[in-house]
């Protein structure tokens, strides 16, 4: 008998750094390793030695406990996708604030990753040289959502058995970006079959974005950009979005400059889909943008939140009082931060505040649909408000008939087969 357990540590019922174990006859794979801050997250107590980390994507809330794992384990082997590695560095260079030589040290830390390319099967005993691991494939396949991002399929041999396949969705969502396109998820057949999906939930429950139809959305954000006379000023989330926004705004012929925090993004971007920029975006110092703001041009700089530590939050700090000038803001905006003040009219502003909702996660219709395409025998929820979860889960129960739909809880540990 093959035991399998599944073992939330963090980010199941809730919003927050994911960090699960699959643990497969006392062998441990970590499925991503996230955190909320540069501190080491609280789950790390509860972390025995993995044989092997999966990183799903180089988001903080998977990927920001790296530093923290490798301190306390050593080196360990590591697998994502050939963008994630190339992205991790940037990740951790600039989530950690590490000024001075930080890229050096972030690449340092990045270095036990291993590229893995999609769709291909990589056999652990491979992966994990000199230990006694039971007999495995993984496979990665594209999860929309951002450059990188991956679902990892883990497919156990059983004596006597067909595989047992577990599927996790890590963060995804199925409609096309710009750049990044929609997920592709396995399709069953005769014998092909995934026994569980670990699905993320983050969109649940929300109702705007289940209605929202992101092309329509973005055209509509490029037109407000394109028409409109003044300043304008685009606050960017750096890490996926400030591509996929820009690729938009340029492929429509829109003047713009990004500020160059983000050139180095931009240029795995670059390196992974050519494609993406029919010319490569002009780039610019913190004057630069300033200047062409003057000129009632266009920039695009990080920090969606607007906080004022941000290039976004410095320039907006100073259109706020311009009447001609249009700030944009995209995606979750919350209310307590100086972008949700600025969108509920509170700062007293004279500038234009224009907010559109370009969901890179899947709403609950793709939840549903992704499910029902897969058919698994049991549905495990993370990644999302409890509630939510709770609610998704009588929407899927109805989906997967003939098997059962759980909402996984941080620290309980499932058993899977
Ligand atoms: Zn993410
Ligand atoms: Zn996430």
């Amino acid at each position: 008998m093959t035991r399998i357990d599944f073992i939330p540590l963090s980010g199941a019922a809730q919003m927050g750094a994911n960090a699960f174990v699959l643990r497969v006859d006392g062998c441990d794979i970590l499925l991503d390793l996230g955190a909320t801050s540069a501190k080491a997250p609280g789950w790390l107590a509860q972390l025995a030695r993995p044989s092997l980390l999966w990183i799903s994507h180089v988001h903080w809330d998977h990927l920001g406990a790296l530093p923290h794992v490798l301190e306390r384990f050593g080196p360990l082997p590591a697998l994502a996708t050939a963008a994630t590695v190339e992205l991790a560095p940037l990740a951790l260079a600039s989530a950690l604030g590490l000024r001075n030589k930080a890229l050096a040290r972030a690449q340092a830390m990045a270095r036990c990753l291993r590229p893995m390319a999609p769709r291909t099967y990589y056999e652990l005993s491979d992966i994990v040289r000199g230990q006694k691991v039971p007999s495995m494939r993984l496979m990665a396949f594209e999860a929309g959502h951002m450059l990188g991002a991956a679902m990892l399929l883990i497919e156990i041999d059983r004596p006597e058995q067909p595989p047992f396949r577990v599927l996790y969705s890590g963060d995804f969502c199925t409609h096309d970006q710009p750049i990044v396109a929609g997920a592709s998820i396995p399709r069953p057949t005769a014998d092909f079959q995934v026994d569980v999906f670990i699905c993320e939930g983050v969109l649940s429950g929300d109702g705007a974005a289940d209605v929202v139809d992101y092309e329509v959305e973005m055209a509509r954000l490029s037109t407000a950009c394109n028409g409109h006379q003044g300043p304008r000023l685009v606050a960017v989330a750096a890490l996926g979005e400030s591509c996929e926004i820009t690729a938009a705004l340029a492929g429509q012929g829109v003047d713009l400059i990004v500020h160059d925090y983000l050139r180095p993004l931009f240029e795995v971007y670059g390196r992974h889909r050519p494609q993406a920029f029919s010319k490569p975006p002009r780039f610019g110092d913190a004057r630069l943008c300033r200047q062409m703001l003057e000129a009632h041009g266009l920039v695009i700089a990080a920090g969606d939140q607007l906080q004022p530590t941000t290039m976004a939050g410095e320039l907006a700090g100073e259109l706020v009082e311009n009447p001609q000038a249009q700030i944009t803001l995209t995606n979750r905006v919350y209310a307590q931060t100086p972008a949700g003040k600025l969108l509920a009219r509170q700062a007293g502003q004279r500038a234009q505040v224009e907010h559109y909702r370009l969901p890179t996660h899947a709403p609950r219709w793709q939840i549903v649909e992704t499910v029902r395409a897969l058919s698994p025998r049991k549905v495990v929820l993370v990644h999302g408000p409890k509630s939510d979860l709770y609610r998704l889960r009588k929407a899927l129960a109805a989906v997967v008939e003939a098997g059962d739909v759980v909402v996984a809880i941080n620290g309980q540990s499932l058993e899977l087969g």
